[in-house]
């Protein structure tokens, strides 16, 4: 009795675990307009060369201590900008992840940063929301490659996938990081297309505990996993899972979906945690990670947003990070945003959606059109912002009607812009 009764309550505990992770995800979603960013952090940047004690100093005005880009707190007088390893950022040595005493607070920190002369910047460290209507079945084929009608809509109202699949079907030489919830490589339809780093594999370099290739990361032979700090990327969510089904499922191999590129390498870099929680930090080095290794295009089917326009300078520290990919011909490939509540904020040309919002002439910003190839219900647009048009999608509420690759050897229909985003 006594036993039973102490299962009944782990599996309540479970339950509420389970419920409050899901519920967290779908706030999360309906509040872009929040300005939720990471308690007590702070993102610094100080002037290019200022010297080290006068960045330790400045970071010991608001009683900061340093986050390396693996998630250590190190002690103060050990950064060292020449050193990687003690680096926030690896590709920005002056730019600096920091924690802050509570009583000292995020909005007081960047505040106090600001007035230091040696400040290039100093900003909130915002949590990125995942545009992705939640996950439920529903009965229908995929209409965005080839709409013939079959779910309603529009014949044609499609991105005519077979007619392009006549002349290209895809290239394993195209490396497409999918920087997202991470990436199911063990699925049936998509383990032919994952990537895996030739600098961490074979004689055993997958798991030595060494970093055989010297990018910083031990053992990434398949991606790395910012949201934990360790080298499995593996999904636990099913968002990146269902987004790299849609840019590379294999194809004609008898098998759930078609990718829209039947042989890619998808990379797989996970900044979500299984609460759909990331925070513009892990995008950062996820972005930072493609630009370095390999990938040439991006995919981000996520955001953040500000309710006043006017908090947002351009020069940020994100910013910075898709600056260095597009120095280096990298594309990234935004979606545009999604949102449930108040229609009035769709257009973001009036109100920004970052990173889509970014001017920088390597960013594609996608919004979502439906069957009938009309601008999805919970899709933003944007005259000058937004760059193109591709299926997301649709949600009545209950049906969404975009089908791909999720966790276990699964396939569900999903609706969003995260959808739309490389539907093209
Ligand atoms: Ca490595
Ligand atoms: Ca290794």
């Amino acid at each position: 009795m006594k036993k039973n009764f102490w299962l009944l309550g782990l599996a309540s505990l479970v339950f509420i675990i389970l419920s409050a992770s899901r519920y967290k995800g779908t706030t999360q979603e309906a509040d872009l307009f929040a300005e939720e960013y990471v308690p007590n952090e702070v993102l610094v940047r100080f002037k290019e060369d200022t010297g080290k004690h006068i960045v330790q100093f400045g970071v010991d005005s608001v009683q900061g201590k340093i986050l390396t880009y693996l998630g250590n707190e190190i002690a103060l007088v050990d950064w060292n900008p020449d050193v990687s390893s003690v680096r926030s950022f690896l590709s920005d040595p002056y730019l600096l992840h920091i924690r802050v005493p509570e009583y000292i607070g995020t909005e007081q920190a960047v505040s106090l940063l600001l007035m230091n002369p040696n400040v290039e910047y100093a900003e909130k460290n915002m949590v990125l929301h995942l545009f992705v209507n939640p996950n439920d079945p529903h009965f229908s084929k995929l209409w965005g490659m080839n709409n013939t009608g079959q779910t309603g809509g529009t014949v044609d109202a499609d991105i005519d996938a077979p007619e392009a699949w006549n002349i290209f079907t895809g290239s394993p030489n195209v490396v497409v990081a999918v920087i997202d919830t991470g990436v199911n490589y063990n699925h049936e339809d998509l383990k032919a297309n994952i990537w895996t780093n030739s600098g961490e594999c074979g004689n055993g370099k997958e798991t030595d505990g060494v970093d055989n290739d010297g990018n910083g990361y031990r053992d990434d032979w398949r991606g790395w996993n910012f949201a934990y700090n360790n080298n499995n990327p593996m999904d636990d969510n099913s968002h990146g899972t269902h987004v790299a089904g849609t840019i590379g499922a294999a194809g004609n191999n008898g098998k759930g979906v078609a990718g829209i590129s039947w042989t890619v390498k998808l990379m797989a870099i996970k900044i979500f945690d299984e609460g759909a929680y990331g925070s513009v930090s892990n995008a950062i080095h996820a972005v930072d990670y493609a630009t370095e290794n390999g990938a040439c295009i991006s995919s981000n089917s996520y955001g953040w947003a500000y309710n006043d326009p006017d908090l947002v300078a351009n020069k940020t520290a994100y910013y910075n990070a898709i600056n260095r990919a597009k120095n280096k011909g990298k594309l990234f490939i935004a979606a545009a945003g999604n949102y449930q509540g108040n229609t009035q904020w769709y257009d973001n040309d009036k109100k920004a959606v970052y990173p889509s919002c970014y001017d920088l002439d390597n960013i594609v910003s996608v919004l979502s059109t439906d069957h009938n190839d009309i601008l999805s219900s919970f899709s933003h647009y944007g005259k000058t912002t937004v760059d193109i048009g591709a299926p997301g999608g649709t949600n009545d509420g209950s049906n969404k009607d975009i089908y791909s690759t999720v966790l276990g050897n699964n396939y569900a229909f999903y609706a969003g812009t995260s959808m739309a985003s490389l539907m093209w």
